[in-house]
């Protein structure tokens, strides 16, 4: 049985690998037994699991990923699962369309009435089959001037 030599060492759980280690009494606030555990735990911590909402997979996100014009958290696992989110139409719809939002102006609604008569010739053609991508750089267009 190996006793404490030094009872100035307390023993400790490393926080990322568990095992095991002394720490001096100086550094008994150290979390981990080495520098590499802590780089690891480190990694992991700006990490955070999301669920998609889209497919329900749940996905690794940084946790300052945030959307670039939203600021909000990413939403799908994929690509994939971004642009064929019925979710995320609503969302845009809803947004473009809403009165509470002060750039929603007759403008945007005019814009999208425009690309719609030069892509498909019909200026009501229909919302279902414009992306939210599409929504997306109207939105910026106007935010733009
Ligand atoms: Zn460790
Ligand atoms: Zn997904």
């Amino acid at each position: 049985m190996r006793k404490t030599r030094k009872f100035d060492s307390i023993e400790k759980e490393c926080e990322w690998c568990h095992n095991k280690f002394e720490a001096t009494w100086k550094y008994r606030k150290q979390r981990f037994c080495s520098k590499q555990c802590m780089y690891d735990w480190r990694k992991n911590e700006n990490w955070e699991k999301l669920e998609c909402l889209e497919c329900g997979k749940k996905f690794k996100s940084r946790k300052n990923d945030r959307n670039w014009v939203s600021g909000k958290k990413r939403m799908f696992c994929s690509q994939e699962c971004n642009r064929s989110s019925e979710y995320k139409k609503d969302k845009l719809r809803q947004f473009f369309t809403s009165n509470k939002n002060p750039r929603c102006s007759v403008k945007v609604k005019n814009s999208i009435s425009q690309t719609k008569l030069k892509k498909y010739g019909d200026k009501n053609y229909n919302n279902h089959y414009l992306t939210g991508m599409e929504l997306m750089f109207h939105f910026l267009e106007n935010q733009m001037d």
